[in-house]
């Protein structure tokens, strides 16, 4: 089997809280969000055979990652000093990793065998593929430890297709919504907070939208709404400023538990 991989953060200590993380970057991706931080991996074909990934993530798991070599200034050597030398997770993000099914399938399936916990970030589009993966079991164990799903405008078009860049997204993901709501599996809603988008009356709606799915599932392993900072990396703006974030966390307070998270990637090393 061959994976179409975007790349490999070897250390992640930002994208899973309290874990470190290993992430692994899918191709491909039906969205075309206009502030798409990832977009070189919307789509593009480089091809990895399957072994050869679970070699990394083995290495990764036993021998630590990979930080570098050469001269070194006395920050980066502090940097290193002080890394956390292995991971106890692994991420399948992307692009969408589920138009890779399979490959996500065997990916957390082989991360499993070797003890990490797994994590899986998505855009909700697939709400069939997520319920696979799901219910997907190995021995004992659920597949899938944990899901992180991108909630990014007001559950309804327009506001969704101008988040996205196509239309009919919305019923999709908030199916997506409804499945890790009534799955026993923890996950978190991340908003990427961007200049003019989404605005503050959409938040809102996304957290109204979560509170009343709460009350529809009152087992649900909702873990919190996470805003975060949304930083393309192809154009030029500014960030929003975290002070305007904490303000926009303020207006949905109340109604669901709103964790501001810098997402600032701590990336160790990133291998296209
Ligand atoms: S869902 Fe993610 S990868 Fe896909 S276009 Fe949107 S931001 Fe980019």
């Amino acid at each position: 089997m061959q994976v179409n991989l975007g790349g490999i953060v070897h250390l992640s200590t930002v994208d899973w809280k309290g874990l470190s993380s290993m992430v692994l970057f899918l191709r491909g991706c039906p969205l075309r969000c206009p502030h798409c931080h990832n977009r070189e991996l919307q789509r593009g074909e480089n091809l990895v055979e399957l072994y050869t990934i679970i070699n990394e993530i083995v290495k990764v798991k036993t021998v630590g990652c990979p930080l570098g070599s050469g001269q070194i200034n006395l920050e980066e050597a502090y940097k290193r000093m002080t890394a956390i030398p292995s991971v106890n997770s692994i991420i399948l993000s992307g692009g969408e990793p589920l138009v890779q099914i399979d490959q996500v399938i065997a990916l957390a399936h082989a991360a499993r065998g070797l003890g990490l916990k797994v994590g899986l970030e998505t855009c909700g589009y697939y709400p069939e593929r997520l319920s696979r993966l799901l219910k997907d079991r190995l021995v004992e164990n659920r597949l899938i430890d944990k899901v992180f799903l991108d909630i990014k405008a007001a559950l309804r078009d327009p506001e969704y297709e101008k988040a996205t860049g196509i239309a009919d997204v919305a019923p999709r993901v908030l199916e997506s919504l409804r499945l890790a709501m009534s799955s026993e599996v923890p996950f978190e809603v991340r908003t990427a907070i961007f200049p003019e988008m989404p605005p503050a009356t959409d938040l809102r709606k996304i957290a109204n939208t979560l509170l009343e799915l709460k009350k529809e599932y009152p087992k649900s392993k909702l873990d919190s709404m996470v805003l975060h900072q949304g930083r393309p990396i192809d154009r030029e703006f500014e960030p929003v400023q975290m002070e305007r974030i904490r303000a926009l966390s303020r207006s949905v307070n109340g109604l669901v538990d709103v964790v501001i998270r810098d997402t600032t990637r701590a990336n160790l090393a990133f291998n296209q």
